[in-house]
């Protein structure tokens, strides 16, 4: 039987596109071989990176003039590689603080420019996001970066900020709805939350900022090495390309992210509905910037968390532990995750709230 996982990264991954790559995992469309054994030059491995790219573009309606990248490290590398690649010298970088991720991107940053904390509220409970009216911005700013939802809080970004340079980490968000790109310059996420196992990070950037890059900058950390290359400069992980194709497969099956968007709305709603319905259980976020993505809340007996969790892993909702950072409880829900899992939590809910109230 399949758990229902609720964990916050890696996470869970659509059973058929699992299926599908067990079957053939041994054999690759009868070559003899798995994928992952594959030249990343050869035909075979080619077609599926051209048709990830694709994909990608097209879910997402990717503008002329942006490139889809798959690079490594995960999202933690780009926060230095961002200020490397577009932070000019005597330039300053804005940056909204918003929790954990945020505050990691802007202690890398530091290290390597000047940045303006636009604004912070990233220690606030209950957790929000800053509103786009309070953001305090330097003029000239080489860009402004934000964190579309924060993991371990469980608040998220609904309305973005105009910016000239708007950068984006979706580590925990991307693909989870319609976005226009066109409004951003470079937007990255670790693979291991919303597309697929851990082990590249997808970057889309607008190709003109990649030239900011000043030469001082190692050939492997800039930006416009993968462009040229086509995130073949180096040996790209292909067996995650691998999966994420087939996420993007099967996301393109479901109705592309309009579709995906709806089916998010509806589990994280019937959740905080849940939440909301009784003095027992306390949502974390401010109701307007509540995730779709990870929904985090307390109980009113914080004493009773560890026994709500331990009730739930026997009755097969696994790994709703909050993170060490905060505590209290985390159900992570992303575009995998099954609504049937969402309705089996929350019958679990109650059956707890009647027998410990
Ligand atoms: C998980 C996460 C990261 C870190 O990702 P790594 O791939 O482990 O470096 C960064 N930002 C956000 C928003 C995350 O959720």
């Amino acid at each position: 039987m399949r758990a229902y996982n609720f964990s916050a990264g890696p996470a869970i991954l659509p059973e058929e596109v699992l299926k599908e790559a067990a079957a053939e995992l041994v054999d690759y469309q009868g070559t003899g071989m798995s994928i992952m054994e594959m030249s990343h030059r050869g035909k075979e491995y080619s077609a599926i990176h051209d048709e990830c790219i694709a994909n990608i573009k097209e879910l997402l309606n990717i503008p002329e003039g942006y490139s889809v990248l798959f690079m490594t490290g995960g999202a933690s590398t780009q926060f230095p590689l961002i200020p490397m690649n577009l932070l000019g010298e005597g330039q300053t970088a804005d940056y909204t603080d918003s929790g954990a991720w945020a505050s990691k991107a802007i202690k890398e940053a530091k290290m390597l420019g000047n940045i303006n904390v636009a604004a912070d509220c990233g220690k606030e409970i209950p957790t929000r996001v800053p509103a786009v009216d309070e953001l305090n911005l330097t003029d000239g700013a080489a860009y402004l970066h934000i964190t579309s939802n924060e993991t371990i809080s469980g608040a998220q970004w609904k309305v973005f900020p105009e910016h000239e340079c708007l950068i984006a980490d979706m580590s925990s968000d991307i693909l989870s709805r319609p976005l226009d790109v066109s409004k951003f310059g470079l937007i990255y996420a670790g693979s291991q939350k919303n597309l697929g196992p851990a082990g590249i990070t997808l970057v889309i950037i607008k190709d003109e900022l990649a030239e900011r890059c000043p030469d001082t900058v190692p050939t492997i950390m800039r930006y416009k090495t993968h462009i040229a290359n086509n995130s073949l400069y180096n040996t790209v992980p292909t067996f995650p390309v691998y999966m994420l194709c087939l996420v993007t497969r099967w996301l393109k099956a479901l109705g592309g992210l309009e579709g995906m968007q709806k089916l998010n709305t509806e589990k994280a709603g019937k959740l905080y509905d849940c939440i909301d319905g009784t003095d027992f259980y306390t949502g974390t976020a401010v109701p307007e910037f509540r995730s779709n993505m990870n929904v985090t809340w307390r109980l009113a007996n914080e004493d009773l968390e560890p026994v709500f969790i331990e009730e739930a892993s026997k009755r097969n909702l696994k790994t709703l532990k909050g993170h060490r950072s905060v505590g209290g409880i985390r159900a992570s829900i992303y575009n995998a995750f099954p609504e049937e899992g969402v309705d089996a939590l929350i019958s679990f809910m109650a059956a707890f709230e009647a027998k410990h109230s």
